[in-house]
Order: C-alpha cells, then sequence, then structure tokens
C-alpha cells in the first residue's frame, strides 16, 4: 500500500484562526491515522501580502496546538525555478498565453460586454488577450509592458480530453476546469500562480491525498488539468466543510477575536482550542 501523505498550506497574510486550525488538524489526522506523514508547505509567493513574522508566528502555533510535521518545510517563494521549469513546458505545448490586462481593464470589458460568465468566484476573465496576434505579443513585451500567464483552458482540455478525479467526500468528478475560466499561472509580480504553484508542489513533496477546505473544490478541477499537461499526480482528495462562525459565515482573517493566538493569551490550553476546531480527541 502506498505511504499515505498530506499537507497543510497556509498562506503567511495574517494569524492562523480555528478553520486553520480545523484544516490542518484534518490533514494532521488523516496523515495519522493511516500511519502515513504530515508535511507543511508554506505558500508565500505574493509579495505584497506575505509576511515572514507570519510564517514564524503559524510555525509557532501549530507547534503549540501539538502538530508536528515533517522537515523541512517547503516556502515556495525558495523554489521559483520549479515553477519557472512548470511554465515552460505549459509554454512549449501552446497553452499559455500572456495577458496585458489590469483589474480595471477586465472590469472594463466586462462592463462593456453587458454579460459575462460567472464562476463559483465571481466573473470569468473575458478572454480579453487570448486572441491576440504573436505579433502584437512580442511588440507589447518587447515595449516592457508586464504581463500575467494564463492558460487557454479551451486549448488544453482539447488536447488532454476528458478527465477525472477523486474526491473522498463526494466520490468521482469528471473535471470541468473551464469553470473558473483562463486562469492565471504566473502572476505579473511573481513566475506562478496559486494554481501552478499547488500542482507542481503537490507532486514534488510526494503528497498523496490533497485535503484542503471546501473552498477549493472548483480549484481541484484545474489542477487536475495542469496535472494532465505536467504528466503528474493526480492524489487522492478531500474537500472538508469550512467552519462557520455563530452567524453562519465562514471564518475569515479579518475576524482577530478567533486567532489561535488570541486563543492562547485569553488563557485556553491547546486541547480546548482543538475541540473548539472540531476535533476533541486526544492527540
Ligand atoms: N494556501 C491556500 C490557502 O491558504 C491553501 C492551498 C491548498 O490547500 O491547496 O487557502
Amino acid at each position: 500500500m502506498t505511504d499515505v501523505v498530506t499537507r497543510f498550506a497556509p498562506s503567511p497574510t495574517g494569524h492562523l484562526h480555528l478553520g486553520h486550525a480545523h484544516s490542518a488538524l484534518f490533514g494532521w489526522t488523516a496523515a495519522r491515522k493511516a500511519g502515513g506523514r504530515f508535511l507543511l508547505r508554506i505558500e508565500d509567493i505574493d509579495p505584497q501580502r506575505c509576511r515572514p513574522e507570519f510564517d514564524r508566528a503559524l510555525c509557532e502555533d501549530l507547534a503549540w496546538l501539538g502538530l508536528t510535521w515533517e522537515e523541512p518545510v517547503r516556502r515556495q517563494s525558495e523554489h521559483l525555478d520549479d515553477y519557472r521549469a512548470a511554465l515552460a513546458r505549459l509554454g512549449g505545448l501552446g497553452t499559455a498565453y500572456p495577458c496585458f490586462c489590469t483589474r480595471k481593464d477586465i472590469a472594463a470589458e466586462i462592463a462593456r460586454a453587458g454579460h459575462a460568465p460567472h464562476g463559483p468566484d465571481g466573473p470569468l476573465y473575458p478572454g480579453t488577450c487570448r486572441g491576440l496576434s504573436d505579433l502584437e505579443r512580442r511588440d507589447r513585451i518587447a515595449a516592457g509592458e508586464a504581463y500575467a500567464l494564463r492558460l487557454n483552458v479551451e486549448k488544453a482540455m482539447a488536447m488532454t480530453g476528458p478527465l477525472r478525479w477523486h474526491d473522498r467526500r463526494r466520490g468521482w468528478q469528471d473535471a470541468t476546469p473551464g469553470i473558473l475560466g483562463d486562469v492565471v499561472l504566473a502572476r505579473k509580480d511573481a513566475p506562478t500562480s496559486y494554481h501552478l504553484a499547488v500542482t507542481v508542489d503537490d507532486h514534488l513533496q510526494g503528497v498523496t491525498l490533497v485535503t484542503r477546505g471546501e473552498d477549493l473544490f472548483f480549484a481541484t478541477h484545474v489542477h487536475r488539468l495542469l496535472q494532465e499537461l505536467l504528466r503528474v499526480g493526480p492524489p487522492d482528495y478531500e474537500h472538508h466543510p469550512l467552519l462557520v462562525n455563530e452567524r453562519g459565515e465562514r471564518l475569515a482573517k479579518r475576524d482577530n477575536a478567533k486567532t489561535l493566538r488570541s486563543l492562547r493569551e485569553l488563557g485556553q490550553t491547546a486541547a480546548a482550542v482543538r475541540a473548539l476546531a472540531g476535533f476533541p480527541e486526544e492527540l
């Protein structure tokens, strides 16, 4: 039987809250029950929002909670060459294209079109730069215009054919990556995006079971397509329901009262916080 390898992959953009504790304990417990391994990955590719002090704090909070993980911790910012290599492969397949749009351009295009296909996270990228000629692309890049790289989902799907992936809760899924539109593969300020980095890292770290919140269920459709283009994976998945507050709203980093450190400072024990996060069992 293959070893079960799970991971927790927070972004150091704020302090961890109970929702993160739930997700971390979920992955940790899944590995523990299967006699497998649990890894930690710091998703710190966003230079505007990620801060080293949050990275240190989250490792401290997880250890306080009683979790242990295998070293080394993978920090995405230290592995940009891995993402560049994956991008080169996707570029070589002709499935990535430069997108020069700003957020404002995208909003204006959506308003102009009068309607826009919506995905689970809002309106989809309207495809403005998908049809640019090679000449225009070259000229704009040569002129120093900033650009992101996007995945041409339709073209990529035509290359791979139908794909499926497995969720332990919801069973087999037909991959429908178009649901998120032509997602970004490399940001203007980083040689990767969340989608690309996660796909590459889960493969390179040997993750066999991706456990994460249901909010990322649709992202998995895209990851499945990227795996096929990169000829890696796929792992098994389990998307867990998100913890909600008394008002039924999903916990967010701005919910300061619920950070693990504030609970600790209020005198809560690690066992009590684990219970609040839905894991009342002894570790
Ligand atoms: N870094 C992502 C987040 O904090 C989680 C990524 C994942 O588990 O795939 O929401």
